[in-house]
C-alpha cells in the first residue's frame, strides 16, 4: 500500500506544476478579461435564467496588472463535441481534466513578455537573452488562443489598439514566435506542436465581421506585414549580415510562412506543424456564446 500512497501524495502535491497551459494572447480590449472571467464562472451560470450572460456577470473591470493572470480550470475528458464551458464538471463527477489558463495583458509595450511565454526553454531561441525570462510552465504549453475584436477589424479604428493593422502586427509576432520555436530545433527532435485558435470575438455586435472574413482579412493584412518587414530587411542590409540584429534572423528566419510566396494563407504555417483556426464566438450579449472555442480546448489538450 505504502508505493501506492506515496504516489498519490507525490502526483497530488505536483499536480499543480504538471497542468497542461493554454496561453490567451490578443490586444487590449479584445476581451481576454471578460473571457478569463467568464470561463472562470462558468459553472455558476449554468441556471436557466442566466442562460446568456449578461454584461454585469460576465465582464469584471479590466485587470491592469502587468503580470499574466492565470486560473485553473476544469474541462471534460468524455464528449469534447458538446461540452459546455457553464457544466459543473464536479458536481455531475465527470470526467475531466484541469488545465491552466494564463490571461496576459495586451498592451504593446508588454506584448514581448506575453510572447516569451511561447518559447519554450528547452527549445530556446536565443538562450543568452531568454534563459531568465523563460518559466518551467512553457514546457506544458498546449494551445494558443489569440483573441481578436471582430468589431474593431470591420470600423475604421485606426491606431486603436483593436484595429486591423494593430492585431495583425501582434497575430505576425505571435506566430512567428511560434515559427521560429519549431524551426530552431535544428536536427532534434522538433518541440510538441501548439495549435492556435484565433477567436473572433464580439459577433453580438451588428458591426462585427463574421470569422471567415475575420480570416480572410488577417490573412491579407499579414502578407501585407510580411512584405513590408521583408522590404525594410533588405533595405537595413539585416539580410545580407545576420549579425546586425543581435542574432535576431536573416531574411528568411523573420518571414512567416512559405517563404517567397505571394500571398500568406494561415496554411503555410502547416509546413512548420502550426494548426490555426478562426473560430467566431462572443462573451456577451446574444451570439454564437463562447463554447465552440470550450470545444476547441477540449481537443487540443
Ligand atoms: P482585454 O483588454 O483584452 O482584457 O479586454 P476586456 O476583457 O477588458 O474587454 C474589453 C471591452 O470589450 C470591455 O468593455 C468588454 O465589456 C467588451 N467585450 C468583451 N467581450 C465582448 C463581446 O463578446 N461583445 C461585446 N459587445 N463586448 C465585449
Amino acid at each position: 500500500l505504502f508505493p501506492f500512497l506515496l504516489h498519490y501524495l507525490v502526483t497530488r502535491s505536483t499536480s499543480y506544476s504538471t497542468l497542461p497551459a493554454v496561453l490567451l494572447l490578443g490586444p487590449s480590449g479584445s476581451g481576454k478579461t471578460a473571457l478569463t472571467t467568464l470561463f472562470e464562472r462558468g459553472p455558476y451560470l449554468s441556471s436557466s435564467e442566466s442562460e446568456k450572460p449578461s454584461l454585469q456577470d460576465a465582464v469584471p473591470a479590466t485587470h491592469t496588472s502587468q503580470t499574466p493572470q492565470t486560473i485553473e480550470l476544469s474541462i471534460s475528458t468524455d464528449d469534447t463535441s458538446t461540452t459546455s464551458y457553464k457544466t459543473d464538471l464536479d458536481a455531475l463527477g465527470a470526467p475531466h481534466k484541469k488545465f491552466l489558463l494564463i490571461d496576459t495583458p495586451g498592451h504593446a509595450k508588454l506584448r514581448n513578455a506575453a510572447l516569451s511565454r511561447l518559447i519554450d526553454s528547452k527549445y530556446s531561441l536565443n538562450p543568452s537573452t531568454t534563459s531568465k525570462s523563460t518559466t518551467t510552465d512553457n514546457n506544458k504549453l498546449k494551445a494558443v488562443i489569440f483573441l481578436v475584436d471582430a468589431a474593431g477589424l470591420s470600423e475604421d479604428t485606426s491606431g486603436s489598439d483593436t484595429s486591423l493593422a494593430s492585431t495583425a502586427s501582434y497575430l505576425y509576432d505571435a506566430l512567428l514566435t511560434l515559427q521560429k520555436r519549431a524551426t530552431s530545433a535544428k536536427g532534434s527532435k522538433a518541440p510538441p506542436s501548439i495549435p492556435v485558435l484565433i477567436a473572433a470575438n464580439k459577433l453580438d455586435l451588428f458591426t462585427a465581421l463574421p470569422a471567415a472574413l475575420v480570416k480572410s482579412n488577417l490573412e491579407a493584412e499579414l502578407g501585407r506585414i510580411r512584405a513590408a518587414r521583408s522590404k525594410g530587411l533588405l533595405d537595413s542590409g539585416v539580410g545580407v549580415d545576420d549579425d546586425l540584429a543581435g542574432g535576431g534572423g536573416d531574411e528568411e528566419s523573420e518571414w512567416l510562412g512559405e517563404y517567397g510566396s505571394e500571398k500568406f494563407s494561415f496554411k503555410q504555417l502547416m509546413e512548420f506543424d502550426i494548426e490555426v483556426d478562426v473560430i467566431g464566438g462572443n462573451i456577451v450579449g446574444d451570439g454564437p456564446g463562447a463554447d465552440k472555442w470550450w470545444r476547441w480546448i477540449a481537443e487540443k489538450i
